[in-house]
């Protein structure tokens, strides 16, 4: 009961706080030179292959905010992921499945003056199976009198092909219509967070570890903006602060600075909060107190920014509150209890004194950019390769799994997909984690591997 009425009192709260709704993504896929980075030009509206983004990764970008009548989506491009002559059926299913899940429909490019081919077949038969929204172009219809050609690929098993000049924009417009019709309003497979603007700062901690003291602090007196975040509804409830000459948007710090410390259930409140606060992040700070012994909700909160996929940096507050042998007792919780979060960037800080607050800024960047990070797929085969040769599999039961091939399916955070003759042990993927980690340098972001078995 005391529950029922916690959350009838926190509802308002949980409202406020609403999950921020992602934009629905297509994922483009078909083999290479069938016009899909063409495509996605066409339908971001430049001419210009691919942006500017990080300099020197061209082709290796996926995902870019598009818009058709007035609806924004999500596009990803598998254009980018580097493909070999050997095997190129393969790769090219395996690459459009890598998109598929991520996606909520497919445009599926292929080139109609070619007709299906046996890659297209081996594509078809992985889309089916994903059983989600499938829009068929055929490409390179340049005129009407090649409009014909288009029309074989009914064929293919998913309905109408709609015809299409990805060079000269004809049928782009009924393309994309057809898209609309599919794509929901939001993407129900998690989306991909978007780029652009302040980014966005999730403060988290449990009661009365200095949360809106460290606000305070950061945002000084007067400078103190609020405002409300697309996507959300409700009262403005996010603060822009700035630091280190640029501006950082807080999220969710009205709950912060309301304090509301419930007695009962507070654990419950709290993990509440806490979850509102990472859906709309980009980055989590968790703030633990050094002049207590961690807590269980500590590390429950921990546990929630970790899941989150969010970048994650741990700041250790109250410093001015630290004697030798709580310092002493706190490098043992480091080790032991923190071990698991060792990849974060850790900031030693007191929220009362402003001591160390400045080097919150370089940690914050230091976990977005690892979390931002994409291993083009030439280099992570390399990688892979080098690992492999030195490391290979133990061998079960007389057989040794072999990596054939692995991907960066895409970043914030980096997840990787490997495709492998067998079952790869959870041992044997957190070593590779471990290793990328080593060369690559994800300090401050969660990594996911997940592995497919190719027979
Ligand atoms: P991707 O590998 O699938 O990304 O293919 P690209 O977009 O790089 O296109 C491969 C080639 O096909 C390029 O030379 C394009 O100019 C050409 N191409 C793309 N779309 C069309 C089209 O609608 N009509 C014609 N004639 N050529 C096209
Ligand atoms: P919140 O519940 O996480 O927002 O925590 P508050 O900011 O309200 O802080 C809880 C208590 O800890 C207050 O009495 C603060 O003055 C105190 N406090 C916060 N930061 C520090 C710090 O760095 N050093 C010391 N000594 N006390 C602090």
């Amino acid at each position: 009961e005391e529950d029922a009425a916690l959350l009838a009192g926190g509802f308002e709260e949980a409202d406020e706080n609403a999950p921020l709704k992602l934009d629905p993504v297509l994922a483009i896929v078909g083999r290479p030179n069938v016009g899909k980075s063409t495509l996605v030009n066409r339908i971001l509206g430049r001419r210009e292959a691919v942006v500017e983004d990080t300099p020197g990764v061209t082709r290796d970008r996926v995902s870019y905010s598009a818009t058709w009548n007035g609806r924004n989506f999500t596009l990803v491009d598998t254009g980018g992921w580097e493909h070999d002559a050997k095997g190129i059926h393969a790769r090219v299913a395996d690459q459009a499945e890598i998109a598929a899940d991520l996606a909520d429909a497919v445009l599926f490019v292929v080139d109609s003056n070619v007709g299906a081919t046996a890659t297209d077949e081996a594509v078809v038969r992985m889309l089916r199976r994903k059983k989600k929204p499938v829009i068929l172009v055929a490409n390179k219809v340049d005129d009407m009198v090649q409009e014909a050609d288009a029309y074989s690929l009914w064929s293919l098993g998913f309905g109408q092909p709609y015809p299409v000049s990805a060079l000269h924009g004809r049928g782009t417009a009924d393309m994309l219509d057809a898209v609309m019709d599919v794509l929901p309003e939001h993407s129900a497979y998690g989306g991909i967070i978007p780029t652009g603007g302040p980014r966005r700062v999730a403060l988290l901690g449990r009661p009365n570890v200095g949360k809106s003291s460290l606000l305070n602090k950061l945002a000084g007196s007067e400078r103190v903006v609020v405002d409300p975040l697309a996507g959300t509804t409700r009262d403005p409830v996010d603060e822009l602060i700035e630091l280190g000459g640029r501006t950082w948007r807080f999220v969710d710090t009205a709950g912060i600075r309301r304090r509301v410390h419930l007695q009962q259930g507070a654990d419950f409140y709290a993990s509440l909060r806490t979850q509102a606060a990472l859906d709309k992040a980009e980055v989590a700070v968790v703030l633990l107190a050094v002049d207590e012994v961690l807590s269980e909700q500590d590390v429950r909160i921990l546990q929630l920014a970790i899941d989150s996929g969010r970048a994650l940096v741990l700041a250790f507050n109250k410093w001015d509150l630290l004697d030798d042998e709580r310092r002493r007792y706190l490098e043992r919780e480091i080790e032991q209890d923190l071990a698991h979060v060792e990849w974060a960037p850790r900031v030693n800080l007191s929220a009362r004194t402003g001591w160390h607050k400045d080097k919150l800024v370089p940690a914050l960047d230091k976990a977005l950019e690892s979390w931002d990070k994409r291993i083009p797929t030439g280099r992570l085969n390399a990688f892979l390769g080098e690992l492999v040769a030195a490391h290979p599999h133990p061998v079960r039961g007389g057989k040794q799994p072999r990596i054939l091939f692995g991907t960066q399916a895409s970043s914030r955070p980096p997840k990787f997909v490997l495709f492998a003759s067998g079952f790869l042990e959870a041992g044997y993927r957190r070593f590779i984690i471990r290793r990328l980690r080593e060369t690559f340098g994800f300090e401050g972001t969660p990594i996911e591997i997940s592995v497919r078995v190719r027979e």
